[in-house]
């Protein structure tokens, strides 16, 4: 039998997200502040309720998957959505947000005996979609035991990184990797291609080599090199600049709040955000080759 489960923000993420759990079998109802969203929710089966007050009663499963820190601990805490929430629901938190605005939220729903998991995910809106994604876990291992049926019911692989607000720090240490890793191999490949090299030869070397890495495997950024990626596609699709900032801007806090030393993670996110000066914020993050094209060319 499915659970019963209480879903907000239904937006890129969470409609789809909320669709395959319909598609499992569940009861779901939903709420998001876009009517849009709504009406999709409606005609996959979902339960539209008129606030998130409706939807976080008689659940037993609550998650949310909301924008940014703002968003959540407005929801939680500001709407005051914790004082209704039975002790016996289990809240998972999807959204990526900053550790610091997980721990608060975990906290006040710790002291009202609920239990919360951060839960940030990876794959974006096709794993979203297919039912791919990975979830990256935060919080005790006895939520995340109760949490896993339904976890897996939007989602391919789950990691449990550690106590609350783990599964965000361990998303946005992968993301920041991710973008120093990325501008890395675009410079390389550039500075190969200005030096009169072909960039699918440099790369095939490089892949092979001790340069080898993620970018090189499966995502290369210059065009032409490697098919079905955003690079072949004008950049179109896959994970935006902008989402791409956001989460280095969330990797800066997290540094200024312990005291950490990110200065590869600070040039990326200076780098990203020139590039977005030029228009760039709705590209795929791997067009940051542009930023290292030759003018004459
Ligand atoms: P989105 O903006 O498409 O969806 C968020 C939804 O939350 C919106 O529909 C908005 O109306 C709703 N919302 C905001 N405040 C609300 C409230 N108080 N009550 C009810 N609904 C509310 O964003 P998204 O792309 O779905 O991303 C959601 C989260 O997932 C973000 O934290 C993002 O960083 C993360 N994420 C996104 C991707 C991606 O590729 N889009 C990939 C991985 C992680």
């Amino acid at each position: 039998m499915g659970a019963k489960i209480g879903f907000i923000g239904l937006g890129n993420m969470g409609g789809p997200m909320a669709q395959n759990l319909l598609k499992a079998g569940h009861d779901v109802k939903g709420y998001d502040l876009v009517p849009e969203t709504l009406s999709v929710f409606a005609s996959h089966g979902g339960v539209v309720c008129a606030a998130a007050k409706d939807v976080v009663v008689d659940v037993d499963v609550l998650i949310s998957m909301l924008p940014a820190s703002s968003h959540v601990e407005s929801l939680y805490l500001g709407e005051g959505i914790m004082s209704l929430i039975d002790a016996s629901t289990l809240v998972i938190d999807c959204s990526t947000i900053a550790p610091a605005s997980t721990r608060v939220v975990s906290e006040a729903a710790k002291a009202r005996g609920i239990q919360m998991l951060d839960a940030p995910v990876s794959g974006g809106v096709g794993g979203a979609v297919s039912g791919t994604l990975t979830f990256i876990v935060g919080g005790e291992l006895t939520a995340l035991g109760a949490a896993k049926p339904i976890l897996q019911d939007m989602g391919k692989n789950i990691f449990h990184a550690g106590e609350a607000g783990a599964g965000q720090v361990a998303k946005i240490c992968n993301n920041m990797l991710l973008s120093v890793l990325m501008s890395g191999t675009a410079e390389a490949l550039q500075l190969g291609v200005d030096n009169g090299l072909d960039p699918a030869v440099l790369s095939e070397i490089m892949r092979k080599s001790s340069g080898g890495n993620w970018a090189l495997e499966v995502y290369n950024p210059y065009p032409g090199v490697m098919e079905g990626v955003p690079a072949g596609n004008n950049y179109e699709g896959g994970f935006l600049v902008d989402l791409m900032i956001k989460d280095l801007g969330l990797a800066m806090e997290a540094a200024q709040d312990k005291g950490a030393s990110t200065p590869m993670g600070s040039l990326a996110r200076n780098l990203y955000i020139n590039h977005r000066k030029q228009g760039n914020g709705r590209l795929d993050f791997s067009s940051i080759q542009k930023v290292y094209n030759r003018e004459d060319e």
